[in-house]
C-alpha cells in the first residue's frame, strides 16, 4: 500500500493508500474478508503482539481493505495517520478514549449534530465523563470553560443543521494555550473543502456515512492524527505520555512518535472497544471517495443556487446557508471552507412548525430522512427528529429551532430540486 501524497488532492483521492494488491495484481483495492491471517512463524506472531513489527493479526485491529482506507484518509486530511471504526459516533468516542478518564470533560460547541449534543451529555456521564457545551462564538467563555480536568475542545467544522461555520483557528489558538487538542468533526465539510489540521486542529472526526462514502450506503467513522501535538508536555494524558497498563506498560508516545495516537487507536481502542469497521464498508467508502471532489463542487454549487433562490420566496423567512451575502458567516466561510460552506443549510418558514411539517409531507423529489450528505437530496425536520432529546434551548442552541427545516441537496439538476421545493412551498401555504 502506498500513502502517497499528491500535489492535487483529485489525485489522491483515487490513489492514496491503493497500489495494486500485492498477491494478485488487482487494481482496484480487494475486500479482505478474512478474520485472521496466518503467522509466518512463531517468532512472527510475537513481534506482531508485541508491536515490534507491524502487520495483519486479526480484523477487529486491522484489514488491508480498511487499511487503504485508512491511509487515504490520512493523505486527504494531511495527517500523520488515521483510525477507521464502525461509524462516526464511534469515531467520537474513539477519539476521546485515550484522552479522557473518570472526573475529565470537554469543551464543546452547542451548535453540533443532535446526537453528538445526546452522546456528550447523557451517555458520557456512564464513563464519568462530563462536556460543557459552550457557544463557540463567545471565544472567552470558551476560554473560561477549560478547568484543570478539561482534555479537549470540540467543534464542527460547518456545524450541522444550521451550516454554522466554526472559527477553527481561533479555537486551536485557545486549545494550544490550554495545552489540549481541539477535535474537528469534519463531516459535512470533508477534506475537500476544509482540512481543520491546517487549521490547528489535533484530531479530525468523520461519519464517513455521510459525503465520504457518498451514497447513503454505509456506515463508518475516521479519525485522523494531525501528529503534531506533544502528548508529552504535560502529565495529563498518561494513556499516550506514560507507560499504559492496558499494553503492558508500552509508553506510546516515546515509542511511535507522531504515530503515537493512532498506534494506541488500534492496540487498545480497537482491540478493547471493538468498534471496528467492515472490510465491505471500507472497499464503499474506497469507491465513494474516488469522486470526493468532483460531488463537493455539484453539491456546493447546487445549495448556493437553491439556498439564494429560496431566500427570496415568499413562503421562506430565512435561509441559513453561510454561501449567501445574508449569512453572519460569509466572510469565516471564505476562510475556513473556500472551496464552498457544503451543502447543509436550514430554512425557516413563515408558517411555523405547521408550516415546517405540511412542507416535509409535500416534497416528493427530497427523500424524508435522517441522513445528510447523500448524492440525492433530503429533508428533515430537526426539531421533531433528530434534535427531539433536547430541550428547546439546546434546540435553539443547536440552530434546530420548530420552525425550520434541514435540507441536504444533492447531486441532481437544480430545476428539478427546485421544482419540488416550490410546489411544496406551495402546498404549505
Ligand atoms: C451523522 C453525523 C455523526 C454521527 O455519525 P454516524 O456515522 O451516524 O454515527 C456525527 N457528526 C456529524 C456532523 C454527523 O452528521
Amino acid at each position: 500500500m502506498t500513502d502517497g501524497v499528491y500535489k492535487d488532492f483529485a489525485t489522491t483521492q483515487i490513489h492514496a493508500g491503493s497500489a495494486p494488491d500485492p498477491a494478485t495484481g488487482a487494481r482496484q483495492v480487494p475486500i479482505y474478508q478474512t478474520t485472521a491471517y496466518v503467522f509466518r512463524d512463531a517468532d512472527h506472531a510475537a513481534a506482531l503482539f508485541g508491536l515490534q513489527e507491524v502487520g495483519y493479526i486479526y480484523s477487529r485491529l486491522t484489514n488491508p481493505t480498511i487499511g487503504a482506507l485508512q491511509a487515504r484518509l490520512a493523505a486527504l486530511e494531511g495527517g500523520a495517520g488515521a483510525v477507521c471504526c464502525s461509524s462516526g459516533h464511534a469515531a467520537q468516542i474513539m477519539a476521546l478514549f485515550p484522552l479522557m478518564g473518570p472526573g475529565k470533560n470537554i469543551v464543546a460547541s452547542t451548535r453540533l449534530y443532535g446526537g453528538t449534543i445526546t452522546q456528550f451529555t447523557q451517555t458520557f456521564k456512564r464513563f464519568g465523563w462530563s462536556a460543557k457545551l459552550i457557544d463557540t462564538e463567545d471565544l472567552a467563555a470558551v476560554k473560561g470553560a477549560i478547568d484543570e480536568n478539561t482534555r479537549a475542545i470540540f467543534c464542527e467544522t460547518i456545524a450541522n443543521p444550521g451550516g454554522y461555520i466554526s472559527d477553527l483557528d481561533a479555537l486551536a489558538k485557545i486549545a494550544d494555550e490550554a495545552g489540549i487538542p481541539l477535535i474537528v468533526d469534519n463531516t459535512t465539510a470533508t477534506p475537500y473543502l476544509c482540512r481543520p489540521i491546517e487549521h490547528g486542529a489535533t484530531l479530525v472526526v468523520h461519519s464517513l456515512t455521510k459525503y465520504m462514502t457518498g451514497n447513503g450506503t454505509v456506515t463508518g467513522g475516521a479519525i485522523i492524527d494531525s501528529g503534531k501535538f506533544d502528548w508529552s508536555a504535560s502529565d495529563k494524558f498518561p494513556s499516550l505520555s506514560a507507560p499504559e497498563p492496558a499494553y503492558q506498560g508500552l509508553n506510546f508516545h516515546e515509542t511511535f512518535g507522531p504515530a503515537a495516537f493512532t498506534f494506541h487507536g488500534i492496540a487498545i481502542g480497537l482491540r478493547d472497544l471493538g468498534m471496528t469497521m467492515n472490510p465491505q464498508g471500507a472497499h464503499y467508502t474506497l469507491m465513494g471517495i474516488e469522486t470526493l471532489s468532483l460531488r463537493m463542487e455539484k453539491h456546493v454549487a447546487n445549495a448556493q443556487k437553491i439556498a439564494a433562490w429560496l431566500e427570496t420566496h415568499p413562503a421562506v423567512k430565512s435561509v441559513t446557508y453561510p454561501g449567501l451575502a445574508s449569512s453572519p458567516y460569509k466572510d469565516r466561510a471564505v476562510r475556513i471552507t473556500p472551496k464552498g460552506p457544503g451543502a447543509l443549510f436550514t430554512v425557516q418558514l413563515k408558517g411555523g412548525y405547521d408550516a415546517c411539517m405540511k412542507f416535509v409531507a409535500a416534497l416528493k423529489l427530497f427523500s424524508h430522512v435522517a441522513n445528510l450528505g447523500d448524492a440525492r437530496s433530503l429533508v428533515i425536520h430537526s426539531a421533531s427528529t433528530t434534535h427531539r432529546q433536547l430541550t428547546d434551548e439546546q434546540q435553539i442552541a443547536a440552530g434546530a429551532a420548530p420552525d425550520v427545516v434541514r435540507l441536504s441537496i444533492g447531486i441532481e439538476g437544480t430545476e428539478d430540486l427546485i421544482a419540488d421545493l416550490d410546489q411544496a412551498l406551495n402546498a404549505a401555504g
